[in-house]
């Protein structure tokens, strides 16, 4: 991708949180790529590293217990690691701004919801009380709530109807990057299609990138251009939408794929992958994935694999693939 279409440019980089019972490897040499105007799904199971990689990003991971120990978290051309604090809470909400599972631990609950998302376009532009709230007024609207709710509090609207507020104050300022780790996990299954619906057409209106952090295939399918699928703290396959669903190459995806039920299809149970995800305080030597992949080889317990293109940027980490494919 050529630099001026690079957007985010997660090079090797490590997280660990030192626990009392041990060193936990939450994100291990990760390295990432996003484009200006792309959004990328990052899929994988609970505890794949997904939203430390997020909290990473947004210099938010919590430390002490947390550490970003090595790695470069390049966007638009600078290294966010080097960033101090006070230049980092700049970047939060103008350049980049992240929707968590849960709203209501965005929300202020005892403050109406205009002025929460004037207070983020306060911190960020130079416009007058009134001015704030009438824009908040504004953002309101645009993510489905009617204005004459501006001065209601976040207890008085649905689980739906809040995340749609913090999805207003996500964009309040207009930032270049979105991150939404899991924004529907929390909802219930139509008022799920409503709020990605909202993203999908505020993705359009907005051209801003977008990370979204998912277990989930279908939601990856509804609104992604990209997909990264993690496992134990790494990428482990990385492509355009298309050619990952056409044609995954990992074991790891391909069990991901084989675990999603089909609607034409009439089956009892559905296979699953066999095991479970590795102890990240003691990750297995080699491939992550070896004790649970059916075509493993000896030197999948030794080896880390490397990251090969199998064509057009369709990239994976596994031996026994790139041997398959030559690479
Ligand atoms: Fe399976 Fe080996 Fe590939 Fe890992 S490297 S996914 S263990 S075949």
């Amino acid at each position: 991708m050529s630099e001026n279409k690079l957007m985010l440019d997660i090079k090797d980089l490590t997280i660990y949180y030192e626990t009392d019972a041990g060193v936990v490897h939450a994100v291990e040499g990760l390295n990432l790529q996003l484009g200006r105007g792309e959004s990328l799904g990052l899929v994988g199971e609970t505890g794949a590293g997904k939203t430390t990689t997020a909290l990473g990003v947004m210099r938010l991971i919590p430390n002490p217990p947390g550490k970003i120990k090595s790695g470069q978290i390049i966007f638009n051309g600078e290294n966010l690691l080097d960033k101090s604090e006070h230049e980092m809470r700049k970047i939060r909400g103008e350049k980049i701004a992240m929707i968590f599972q849960d709203p209501m631990t965005s929300l202020n609950p005892v403050m109406t919801v205009d002025k929460q998302i004037a207070e983020m376009i306060k911190l960020h532009k130079n416009v007058s009380e009134s001015e704030a709230l009438k824009l908040a007024g504004d953002m309101l609207e645009l993510v489905g709530i009617k204005r004459e709710r501006a001065k209601d509090y976040p207890h008085q609207f649905s689980g739906g109807m809040k995340q749609r507020v913090v999805i207003a104050i996500a964009l309040a300022c207009d930032p270049e990057l979105l991150i939404a780790d899991e924004p529907t996990t929390a909802l219930d299954v139509t008022i799920q299609a409503q709020v990605l619906e909202l993203m999908k057409e505020l993705k359009t209106k907005f051209s801003a990138s977008m990370i979204l952090i998912t277990h989930d295939l279908g939601v990856v399918a509804e609104i992604c251009d990209k997909v990264a699928i993690m496992y134990a703290g790494r990428v482990v396959e990385y492509a355009d939408k298309e050619s990952l669903y056409l044609n995954p190459i990992h074991p790891y995806t391909n069990g991901l794929f084989r675990s999603v039920p089909a609607i034409d299809e009439d089956v009892d149970e559905l296979p699953v992958i066999p095991g479970l995800m590795p102890d990240p305080m003691d990750l297995p030597k080699g491939c992550a994935f070896h004790p649970r992949c059916a075509i493993a080889e000896a030197i999948c317990a030794q080896e880390q694999p490397k990251m090969c293109d199998f064509g057009n940027g369709h990239c994976a980490a596994c031996h026994v693939m790139a041997k398959r494919h030559g690479l």
